[in-house]
């Protein structure tokens, strides 16, 4: 049995958009495929009848500065995020969870675009790009919208992309400042197994003993990938000290109802792993700030 009738490669995000509006059936963006194609395969996706490849567009494959941002195109695969040496100087977090996402084969193929739009709670690039204040670019026939990264989500598995009819372009990170860092750190099963067992990102900027700002995802901590937007507000504008790290461990566990998954962890192990991976990675986020 086919799985699908149409194979496409365009050249350009107009002839993508425009396949994508024009096929007779239900048309989906392909573009690493380590995830759509096993939800295929395995009957997770609905009928599919025409697949937009769009690996083969030149502006998705992007990884640049413009100005005073990081550019990165959603195809950009990677294993090519995580050896950049531009998203390891500016978005460390991302370039962190890319080196850990998979085994090196799906790295090599996975990009940054079909991790976040498959919107899964606890996706590493994500997560990563949460805490970094990304705008998303969505083309559509009409245009390119930005679109903030947190608003992107609207349940799990489901994006605020009109089906058929857009696709992510890329990615816009602020470049990073003097005195500002971050850091991903992830607890996982073997290699191997889709998705971690807990993963936390956070983004700061310090002055002396105090943070100036900052930011905190983590998953899955919810229906969405999510900032942790109490957490960041105990802690901002204050000096790094013992007990505001025991308050923000307090109100991480507050605010986060973990659920037990059969495949990586019961509840309880998650809630218990929690509070060490806020206090490793806001503190390897500290020292590189510094
Ligand atoms: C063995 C294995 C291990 C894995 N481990 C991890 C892990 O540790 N952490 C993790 O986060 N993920 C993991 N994954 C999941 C997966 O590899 C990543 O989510 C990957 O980044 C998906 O990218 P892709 O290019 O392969 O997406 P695809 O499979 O091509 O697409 C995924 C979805 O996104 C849509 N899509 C893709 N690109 C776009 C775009 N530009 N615009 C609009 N829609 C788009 C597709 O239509 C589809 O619905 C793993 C997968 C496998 C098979």
């Amino acid at each position: 049995m086919k799985l699908w009738q149409e194979y496409l490669r365009p050249n350009s995000i107009s002839e993508a958009v425009q396949a994508l509006t024009s096929s007779p059936g239900q048309a989906c963006v392909i573009a690493g495929g380590t995830d759509l194609l096993l939800d295929i395969q395995q009957g997770r996706h609905s009928n599919v009848h025409t697949l937009v490849d769009i690996t083969s567009i030149p502006e998705l494959n992007q990884l640049e500065v413009r100005r005073d941002l990081l550019y990165i195109g959603a195809t950009v695969s990677l294993n090519r995020i995580a050896s950049s040496p531009l998203a390891i100087e500016h978005a460390q977090a991302l370039a962190e969870a890319s080196r850990l996402i998979g085994g090196p084969q799906v790295r090599n193929v996975a990009t940054l675009g079909g991790n976040v739009a498959h919107a899964l709670p606890a996706a590493d690039g994500t997560i990563a790009m949460m805490s970094l204040d990304t705008q998303v670019l969505v083309a559509s026939q009409e245009n390119i919208r930005e679109v903030p990264l947190q608003k992107m989500f609207l349940g799990a598995g489901k994006t605020a992309l009109s089906t058929g009819k857009e696709l992510i372009a890329g990615f816009c990170i602020p470049l990073r400042k003097k005195n500002q860092a971050s850091a991903f750190k992830r607890i996982m099963r073997s290699q191997g197994i889709a998705l971690p067992i807990i993963n936390l990102s956070a983004w700061l900027q310090r002055e002396g003993d105090r943070i100036v700002d900052l930011r905190i995802a983590a998953g899955p901590a919810g229906a969405t990938p999510r900032r942790i937007a109490s957490v960041e507000d105990l802690l901002r504008g204050n000096t790094i000290k013992d007990g505001l790290i025991s308050d923000a461990v307090c109100e991480l566990l507050d605010q986060i109802q973990f659920r037990t998954s059969p495949q990586r962890a019961t509840a309880e192990y998650r809630h218990h792993l929690v509070k060490l991976l806020l206090v490793d990675t806001l503190l390897e986020a500290w020292d590189r700030a510094g």
